[in-house]
């Protein structure tokens, strides 16, 4: 039997792509604005990192642009962590070619680099690129779900759960605690004095040993082995480091 495809009606329209456009200098962030708009995009606008970031919380979208040199926190600093929680496609926007190499090496996870100047119809070009890619991708992850795979487990983050060869894992809420902490601050590196006061609290009276009991569980949960650690690693004589592939 042959399968009638269902008839696309011109009276639904498609849902329309959001973007957050981060770039802290007003005339060119107005000018790519009205550019995205009468191109159909529904456009947020942020003029620096911490307004960018609390934008993507609030309302998370379709994609990022994000320009790479906004005054306090950078956009280095605000793809990471967009990146800690979310697979959200980041087009990061650089002056120089130079930065867009030195930040691509930089594993920062970004989708895609324009350079400026750069014109509305390249940019737009690289958006629809950008896109189709994350839309081709059906991992969970690539539509911004709370779940991320740190070594060999997947982490549920909104359901607090650590998954292993899709068997949840027991971990006591303080490790899976840590475990959040760290993947929020993926790459930073904390000594343990600093880990007992973020995730335990300044109140607690324990030793730092407790951290090493704690990341001990979790490589025991998460590595391939556990002695020789890929995510959650120790930096000597400082502490440790969540490390994650972009
Ligand atoms: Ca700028």
């Amino acid at each position: 039997m042959a399968i009638t495809p269902l008839p696309q009606s011109d009276a639904v329209p498609e849902r329309p792509i959001k973007i957050l456009l981060v770039e802290d200098e007003r005339a060119l962030r107005e000018a790519l604005a009205d550019a995205l708009t009468s191109e159909g995009f529904v456009v947020a606008q942020a003029e620096s990192g911490a307004s960018g970031l609390a934008a993507f919380r609030a309302a998370p979208p379709d994609l990022i642009l994000l320009d790479l040199m906004l005054p306090e926190m950078g956009g280095i600093e605000v793809c990471r962590s967009i990146r800690s929680s979310s697979r959200v496609p980041i087009i990061m926007v650089t002056a120089k070619a130079s930065e867009s190499d030195r930040i691509s090496g930089l594993d920062l996870g970004a989708d895609d680099y324009v350079t400026k100047p750069f014109s509305s119809r390249e940019l737009i070009a690289r958006i629809r690129a950008v896109l189709r890619r994350a839309e081709a991708d059906p991992s969970p992850a690539a539509q911004g779900a709370r779940r991320l795979r740190v070594g060999e487990a997947e982490v549920d983050l909104e359901g607090q759960r650590v998954l292993r060869d899709g068997t949840v894992v027991h971990l006591k809420p303080k490790a899976f605690q840590l475990l959040a902490f760290l993947i929020e601050n993926t790459g930073r590196v904390y000594t343990r004095e600093q880990l007992l006061d973020k995730v335990w609290g300044y109140d607690y009276a324990g030793e730092t040993r407790t951290v090493d009991v704690h990341m001990h569980a979790l490589r025991q949960a998460m590595e391939a082995i556990p002695a020789e650690p890929v995510a959650l690693q120790t930096v000597r004589g400082i502490g440790y480091v969540l490390r994650r592939p972009a």
